[in-house]
């Protein structure tokens, strides 16, 4: 028989596993789908969770100079008119003359039909907010949108967190939540979708002081994801020519990952000056000017707003610790992800589904199970469960055998070593904790030993 041989990462691989295996799902599936809209399935869910705990972890509850919002969706759509988005947040579409698709003309290498090849018409601009009408009547004075992003939610509370927060300038305030976008095409899986997830936040500073705290946020953006164990190599900084930047930007840097469709934006990060502030206080007629007690003055702060979309963050998470490992004559598919954003943290295996085993293995599951997210799986052989999570991105299997009712000892197994250590039961939850904070597996508990096969 031919040897198997380790694959690459492309995107039907990546599609496909994580639809077998709860991650992610297509929108409405059973009616054949909604292009641009997806669902995550009970594992994705916990990615997902972890990955917008991990970012607010550390930029809202680990600094000093930062506050959490969660703001409303529909907004009064003056915010939309102040902010420009109602005449700039347009792409240019063109047409199909033959097979009449529609397409974005800046994703276009050729002034052709990438379907049919068939001629385009001119290009127009196209907003892509979605449109709606708040309360029964569907009259142009009820018109509201659904939010692109969740920046301008925080914009106009600004004055509402200075006279609440205490925080004095520089500070940032920062936001999760749901956007939409009725994007002309999507594609790539989850990277380009018309509902998604953002998170993001609008750190205040001084006017004069905008570059520096840009940098400084560049370099502290960078340096998270490399925390979360992306590697370096997958990671570039590019920075926008000044020719391109939006309407309200002095500087732009987006950060750079190389999905498998190629290098793209993971991340934007902006430096907006005064302009948003400024709108809204000429549109609303409501000051928006900060007075710095200490130097005794008035101003309009500049802000430096990094912005991230969720659902592309968790491509690139899967990504980069997707690997297919030879392993005997077949191939282990494995997430090697970071402890802190993998779904499932620890898996209780019982080696049998005798009854005192079970018993034994479903005790051990309810002590572990406070303390992490933890999954029991007593189907099929051995083999096949560590296999099935290697491809979930469980970091450690704790597996039961006869032997334990006998000395109280489990075995815990390494996902990325698959290497094993015994330790006593009493034991297992202080280990495993220690493990997943990045202690050594060979670092072992009093009357611990290592596994040798
Ligand atoms: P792109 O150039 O890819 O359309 P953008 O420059 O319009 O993105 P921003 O307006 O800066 O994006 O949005 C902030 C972040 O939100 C982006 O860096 C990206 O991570 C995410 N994002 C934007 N549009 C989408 C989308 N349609 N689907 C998923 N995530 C998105």
């Amino acid at each position: 028989m031919p040897e198997k041989k380790p694959g690459k990462l492309n995107m039907e691989k990546l599609v496909s596993l994580c639809q077998r295996r709860g991650f992610i799902f297509p929108s409405s599936d059973i009616y054949g789908g909604l292009s641009g809209c997806w669902d995550y399935g009970p594992v994705g869910i916990e990615l997902k969770r972890n990955v917008k705990e991990a970012w607010w972890r550390s930029i809202v509850q680990e600094r000093d100079d930062m506050v959490g919002m969660d703001t409303s969706i529909l907004m009064n759509s003056k915010v939309w008119e102040a902010s420009g988005h109602v005449t700039n947040f347009s792409d240019p579409l063109v047409e199909c003359k033959e097979c009449h698709l529609r397409w974005k003309a800046d994703d276009l290498k050729e002034n052709k039909c990438p379907s049919c090849g068939g001629a385009l018409t001119e290009e127009r601009m196209f907003n892509t907010m979605f449109k709606t009408f708040i309360g029964p009547v569907e009259e142009d004075a009820a018109v509201v949108y659904l939010r692109p992003e969740t920046a301008q939610g925080m914009f106009v509370n600004f004055q509402n967190i200075v006279s609440t927060s205490r925080k004095r300038i520089p500070f940032g305030i920062a936001q999760q939540g749901r956007s939409f976008r009725n994007e002309i095409t999507t594609g790539n899986f989850i990277f380009r979708s018309r509902e998604f997830e953002i998170m993001e936040f609008e750190y205040f500073v001084k006017p004069d002081t905008d570059a520096k705290w840009f940098d400084y946020w560049v370099e502290e953006r960078l340096n998270w994801y490399l925390k979360l164990g992306i590697k370096k190599e997958n990671l570039k900084p590019y920075e926008h020519p000044e020719e391109k930047l939006a309407h309200y930007a002095r500087s732009c840097t987006d950060i750079t990952y190389n999905y498998p469709h190629g290098w793209s934006e993971l991340e934007g990060i902006a430096n907006r000056t005064d302009f948003d502030l400024k709108q809204h206080a000429a549109a609303s007629g409501k000051s928006m000017e900060y007075f710095d007690d200490e130097n005794k003055e008035h101003y309009i702060p500049y802000i430096v707003e990094p912005s991230l979309g969720v659902d592309r963050a968790i491509l690139a998470f899967l990504c980069d610790a997707y690997e297919e490992e030879p392993d005997k004559d077949e191939i282990r598919v494995v997430f090697h992800f970071h402890p802190d954003i993998a779904p499932i943290k620890v898996a209780v295996l019982p080696l049998s589904r005798k009854e005192n085993l079970a018993a034994f293995a479903k005790d051990v599951y309810k002590t572990l199970r406070p303390c992490f997210t933890t999954q029991y799986d007593d189907t099929q052989s051995i083999g096949r469960r560590y296999r099935r999570q290697d491809e979930l991105g469980t970091p450690y299997c704790v597996t039961i055998d006869f032997q334990s009712l006998e000395d109280n000892m489990a075995t815990i197994r390494e996902r990325d070593s698959m290497k094993q250590i015994r330790v006593p039961v009493a034991a297992l939850k202080d280990t495993l904790l220690a493990k997943l904070a990045g202690e050594d597996l060979f670092v072992l508990p009093e009357g611990g030993q290592i596994w040798k096969e």
